[in-house]
């Protein structure tokens, strides 16, 4: 047995209280005041925060454990449960393997060199072969299912390709989703219509299971992009859960932004910081990457096409986003500094990037003020995703979301009620996944749960220095077991990945 004596306990929903909580095998079994403790191991909490195990609504996590199962920066914050395949992108189901691979690279990494499986529940089992240490809760990815059915092209589906793709999702769904995702800026998800969204939503209806899009435009068209998913919720019956929410370009549109979601019953989540971060090569106008990774590559290397995209970045198209335009080269950083600083041209020192990279080059785009993520993040329908992308130079927040939003924000600044902060990175998030198991400090839930010394928990991974974890992270147990101990990571991999 393991106890944990006398931490101030964060049951997930609900006020605080000090209290003993004590631990047989995976299960939460006793919590009370001076609970016995001979013949157990003792933790001395005398101090600390005991909180649920923090959940990670946005992860970029689905082949990182082929790497690292640890998922170090993940469980040296306190997260222990985290959600894969947002942005309507996953390594499955898939039939051009070298495609995705390339396209998905700048974001979730390589994974294995030869990817074995093609359906969705058969990359889940090879997932679970890594033996991760916290556990990952899949969601079945639109823009996949659109690749492996249509292909990369800008196409319609003719009725019996939407069977088949609503099959897919289904498929999904069986092999353990838990969300349907989609990536309305990132291709090919991009290129499908309201009415395709509404067809693959009524599966994720059937079970429960929310929509979580990338909505097709987070600039100056986001209001209408958010209002385009406000109504292919209603009309699929589908809650809605909107990924990253934020606006990159005008802070006015933030309040009427906020106000609308509130309205509309969504949730959504953030990443507690100013700049984004996605695949460079998003700086693309749509019709420049289409038919796939391959096949941009290919315009990006004609001094003709090169051209047409350098007049596209100058001018806009209808709906695009348009950030390299819209932010400027100053505001754009590449493995660590911008692209105003490389010199020159800045549309040929992106396409340069790219070519170099063969695309697998993730940027950093900063957009928003320090008040408007605060106002965001104050949001009563605010839940929290880290958003975070392995790599040489990361964005901070891959190191730094959970300590950033409860250390500095709520302990430090006190934008929000600690039970609150606590509430949103635990007990709603596993109520929005459908996971009665976890989130909560309950007699007879699963042990997941982070040790924190309040003082000392706080956000250090900077733009500049991105890969430092936070200190005062007492421990981290995941199912009962210990995967980080006085900051330092135990090597146990008590995770999985939840299946149905
Ligand atoms: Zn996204």
């Amino acid at each position: 047995m393991l106890v944990v004596h006398g931490a101030r306990v964060y049951p997930g929903e609900g006020l605080p209280y000090e209290a003993d909580v004590a631990v047989v095998g995976r299960s939460i079994v006793a919590i009370g005041a001076n609970l016995p403790r001979s013949d157990c191991q003792v933790v001395d909490g005398t101090g600390c925060l005991l909180c649920p195990g923090f959940i990670d609504l946005h992860a970029h996590s689905a082949l990182a454990s082929f790497e690292d199962p640890l998922l170090t920066p993940k469980i040296l914050q306190g997260f222990t449960t985290e959600v894969i395949c947002p942005d309507g992108l996953a390594p499955a189901p898939v039939a051009d393997r070298s495609a995705r691979q390339a396209y998905l690279r700048a974001l979730e990494g390589g994974g294995p060199a030869h990817w074995g499986w093609t359906s969705f529940a058969e990359y889940l089992d090879a997932l679970a072969a890594t033996r991760p240490a916290l556990t990952l809760v899949p969601s079945a990815a639109h823009g996949a299912v659109r690749d492996f059915v249509l292909g990369s092209g800008n196409v319609s589906p003719t009725a019996p390709q939407l069977e088949a793709m609503r099959a897919e999702v289904r498929l999904g769904f069986e092999a353990g989703a838990r969300m349907l995702s989609f990536g309305l800026v990132y291709f090919p998800g991009a290129f499908a219509g309201t009415e395709e969204l509404v067809a693959l939503a009524e599966v994720a209806a059937e079970f429960g299971a929310p929509l979580v899009p990338h909505v097709r435009n987070e600039g100056a068209g986001v209001l209408d992009a958010v209002k385009e998913m406000v109504e292919v919720s209603r009309r699929s019956g589908a809650p809605l859960h909107l990924s990253h929410l934020k606006c990159l370009a005008d802070e006015t549109l933030i309040e009427p932004l906020l106000a609308y979601v509130d309205e509309s019953g969504a949730t959504f989540d953030q990443y507690p910081y100013g700049a984004g971060s996605t695949l460079l090569a998003s700086l693309l106008p749509g019709w420049a990457q289409e038919g796939g990774a391959a096949a941009t590559l290919a315009r990006i290397a004609q001094p003709e096409t090169r051209a047409r995209i350098a007049a596209d970045v100058a001018v806009g198209l209808p709906g695009w986003e348009n950030q390299l335009g819209t932010l400027g080269p100053e505001r754009i950083d590449v493995d660590g500094s911008s692209i105003a600083d490389r010199g020159g041209d800045a549309v040929e020192t992106v396409l340069d990037l790219l070519l170099e990279s063969d695309l697998a080059a993730a940027m950093i785009l900063h957009y928003a003020s320090d008040a408007s993520v605060r106002l965001v993040a104050r949001d009563p329908h605010q839940l929290v995703g880290s958003d975070g992308i392995f790599g040489a130079h990361p964005h901070p927040r891959l190191y730094g979301t959970a300590p950033r939003f409860l250390g500095r924000f709520v302990l430090r600044e006190g934008l929000l009620p600690v039970e609150e902060g606590v509430a949103r990175l635990t007990a709603r998030a596993a109520d929005r996944l459908g996971l009665a198991d976890r989130g909560r400090i309950e007699v007879g839930l699963r042990a997941d749960f982070v040790l924190l010394d309040p003082d000392r928990y706080v956000d250090d991974a900077t733009y500049a220095d991105p890969k430092r974890s936070p200190e005062g992270v007492r421990g981290v147990w995941v199912a009962g077991e210990a995967v980080v101990r006085d900051g330092r990571v135990t090597g146990a991999r008590p995770g999985g990945v939840l299946r149905r």
